[in-house]
């Protein structure tokens, strides 16, 4: 199988990365729909909705929104049109068995089958200090990082001119946590993966183009 506009893909792996700098170059250059649980959050955060002051609580700390209200935020928008006209890339949900399993009986349901897993893996260190400079642009996004992909101009996105902003949980304290609830919680979501033959690793180097051309060729593998 190659990557085709109904591409249905996970991307897994520990917060800093690189899902959401992979999702943005699926959309751009494959027309994959990004559907990123942590950006919906943070767009219910910044409307003060109920569902962004209930996530925030957790957020904050580095800790996991509870199943119910994160399954049924995702499936409104894996419900819509949009998601069955085009492929899409999940990035950061699932991120429990409970929410794999609702995900699945949704898919189903759907007619809209996956077609592969993608975990991503890299060292914890590496992955600290990732996350520990990261800038995000408010409108579009995109992903710098203030040593080794510093934006052209200094608090503005390169590709729309956008403030960038540093997320309340890129810092040391939620930063540790998240990664402690990553290791806790990752093992059964890859054995349920695994199980249904879905599963593919791909150690996450420091190129994101050259992790990106990793990502297609396994598309066209068979596990
Ligand atoms: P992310 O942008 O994926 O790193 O997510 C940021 C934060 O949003 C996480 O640390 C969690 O607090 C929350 N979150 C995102 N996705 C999920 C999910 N699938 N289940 C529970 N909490 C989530």
């Amino acid at each position: 199988m190659t990557a085709s506009p109904r591409t249905r893909l996970i991307l897994m792996g520990a917060p800093g990365v690189g899902k959401g700098t992979q999702s943005n170059l699926l959309e751009s250059r494959l027309g994959l729909l990004p559907i990123s649980s942590g950006v919906i959050f943070r767009g219910e955060i910044e409307a003060q909705t109920d569902l962004g002051r209930l996530a925030q609580s957790y957020i904050q700390h580095g800790q996991l929104v509870p199943n119910g209200v994160t399954i049924e935020m995702m499936f409104k928008r894996l419900r819509s049109d949009e998601v069955r006209r085009h492929g899409f890339i999940l990035d950061g949900f699932p991120r429990t068995v409970r929410q794999a399993d609702a995900l699945d009986e949704l898919l189903l349901e759907m007619e809209t089958p996956l077609t592969k897993v993608i975990e991503l893996t890299l060292d914890d260190k590496v992955l600290m200090s990732r996350l520990s400079g990261r800038l995000g642009c408010t409108k579009c996004g995109e992903i710098y990082h203030s040593v080794t992909k510093p934006p052209k101009r200094e608090g503005l996105c390169d590709r729309c001119n956008s403030p960038l902003f540093v997320r309340s949980d890129d810092k040391p304290e939620a930063i540790r946590e998240r990664l402690n609830v990553f290791h806790k919680t990752i093992e059964p979501l890859r054995l349920f993966y695994q199980q249904r033959n879905l599963l593919v690793t791909l150690e996450a180097g420091e190129d994101p183009e050259e992790l990106y051309h990793r990502i297609i060729d396994s598309l066209a593998s068979h596990n």
